[in-house]
C-alpha cells in the first residue's frame, strides 16, 4: 500500500506550498490541503472536496495520509470503549474512550508494543515492533473524537498517552502530534488537557523541560525504593530514582508544572506501609499530585491487585502526609480496557 510514497503528514505547510508551486498549482491551495490534514482531518485525498480532481490525483500519486483504521470496538458495562486500531502494515494498537458525565478522555498508544519490559505490564511482554508515526498518533484521537460524539454526544475533553508504548522513546512523533492537537491549525485543545505518562527516563524528561512543553507529565513510579523498583521495572537499573528525582526537579523548575506520580498498588509487591513511607519521602522535592491506581490482573499471576484493607491503609497514609491524592478505580475492567493493559489480544 505504501509504494514509496511520502507521508504527507510529515510535511510543513511551506513544504506543501513549494511542491504545489513546482507542479504549476496555486500556492493558496496548500492551506486548504493543510486544513484537510489537520483541522478537519480526512484519511484519503478523495475527501478533500474543495480541491480539483487533478490536484487530488497529483496528491494521490505522490503521497499517502498515514492514518489508522478502527478494526474492532468493545463496549464495557460502564460505557468505556476499547478500540483496536489497525495500521497500514497490519499491526494493531489499542486506544480507549473513557466517558463520564461531563468529560470524555481518550487514552492512546505511542508505539506498537514496548521494549522496557515492566514485569506487571501486558504490553511489556510483547517487545517493541515499531514507533507510531505522527499521523498514526493523531488519527487515534480523531477517531476517538468521532466515537465520543456518535456514541455519547460528548466532546473530547482530555487525552492521556497511556496506551501501548513508552511515549518518550518516540519523542519527535509524540511531540509533533501533540503540538498539532493543541494548535489552532489542528484540534485546538488546550495542552493542559493532555497528559503524557512515562516510565521515567531522566534524560528525556530533561529534554521535555528544555523544549518547554505545556502538557502534563505523569511518571509511573510504582515504588520509591531502588532495589524493589529494579526488580519489577528493569529500566530502573539504568536510571536510578535519584537521577529521576533530579530530572523532575529540573522539569519543575523549568516549566513550573506540578508532576503527577502514578502508583499501581500490587499485593505484597509495593503496598505496605513502609512502601508508603518511602513514597511520601520521595514526594518532598517538588510539588506533586498522586494517582493511586487499582491493578488490573493480566495473565501473569505473580501480580494481583492490592486487597481493600491494604489499599485503603496506603491511601490514608499518603493523605495524612498532606499530599494531593486521587484514587483511580479501574474502568472497563470487563473488557481489559485499562490503560497500560492493552496488549492486542486479537493477535
Ligand atoms: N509507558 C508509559 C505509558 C504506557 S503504560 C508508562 O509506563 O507510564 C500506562 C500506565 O499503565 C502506566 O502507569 C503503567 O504502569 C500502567 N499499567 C501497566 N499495566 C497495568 C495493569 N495491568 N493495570 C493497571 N495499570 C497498568
Ligand atoms: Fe512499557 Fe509502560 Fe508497560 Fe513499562 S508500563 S512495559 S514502560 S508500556
Amino acid at each position: 500500500m505504501i509504494e514509496n510514497k511520502i507521508d504527507i503528514l510529515t510535511l510543513s505547510l511551506d513544504e506543501i506550498k513549494n511542491i504545489l508551486v513546482k507542479n504549476g498549482e496555486k500556492a493558496f491551495r496548500a492551506k486548504q490541503i493543510y486544513e484537510w490534514l489537520w483541522k478537519k482531518p480526512v484519511t484519503g485525498f478523495e475527501g478533500m472536496t474543495n480541491i480539483s480532481k487533478d490536484l487530488r490525483t497529483l496528491l494521490d500519486d505522490n503521497f499517502i495520509i498515514q492514518s489508522v483504521k478502527v478494526e474492532d470496538l468493545q463496549v464495557s458495562k460502564d460505557k468505556t470503549i476499547k478500540i483496536a486500531f489497525k495500521l497500514f502494515d497490519g499491526a494493531l494498537v489499542e486506544g480507549v474512550l473513557i466517558p463520564s458525565e461531563n468529560r470524555a478522555t481518550a487514552c492512546i498508544s505511542s508505539q506498537v508494543g514496548c521494549n522496557l519490559g515492566c514485569e506487571f505490564c501486558a504490553t511489556g511482554k510483547m517487545g517493541l515492533t515499531r514507533n507510531l508515526s505522527v499521523g498514526e498518533i493523531y488519527h487515534q484521537i480523531v477517531e476517538i473524537v468521532k466515537l465520543a460524539d456518535d456514541k455519547y454526544n460528548l466532546s473530547l475533553t482530555n487525552i492521556v498517552l497511556m496506551g501501548m508504548g513508552e511515549p518518550l522513546l518516540n519523542y519527535d512523533n509524540v511531540l509533533k502530534s501533540m503540538e498539532m492537537v493543541s494548535s489552532e491549525q489542528g484540534l485546538a485543545m488546550s495542552p493542559q488537557r493532555i497528559t503524557l505518562s512515562t516510565v521515567g527516563l531522566p534524560r528525556m524528561i530533561k529534554k521535555l523541560a528544555d523544549d518547554h512543553v505545556k502538557f502534563n507529565l505523569a511518571v509511573s513510579l510504582h515504588s520509591a525504593n531502588d532495589k524493589k523498583r529494579s526488580e519489577f521495572m528493569p529500566v530502573n537499573k539504568r536510571n536510578s530514582l535519584s537521577e529521576l528525582r533530579d530530572s523532575l526537579v529540573y522539569f519543575n523548575e523549568k516549566t513550573n508544572q506540578r508532576i503527577t506520580f502514578e502508583y499501581l498498588l500490587m499485593e505484597g509487591i509495593n503496598d505496605s506501609l513502609k512502601d508508603a513511607q518511602e513514597f511520601a519521602e520521595y514526594c518532598k522535592s517538588f510539588p506533586v499530585k498522586i494517582n493511586i491506581i487499582e491493578y488490573n490482573s493480566t495473565s501473569d499471576k505473580r501480580f494481583k491487585k492490592s486487597p481493600n484493607d491494604s489499599f485503603n491503609e496506603f491511601v490514608t497514609f499518603m493523605k495524612s502526609k498532606n499530599l494531593v491524592v486521587n484514587v483511580r478505580r479501574s474502568r472497563g475492567m470487563d473488557i481489559d480496557a485499562a490503560c497500560g493493559q492493552l496488549a492486542g489480544k486479537k493477535k
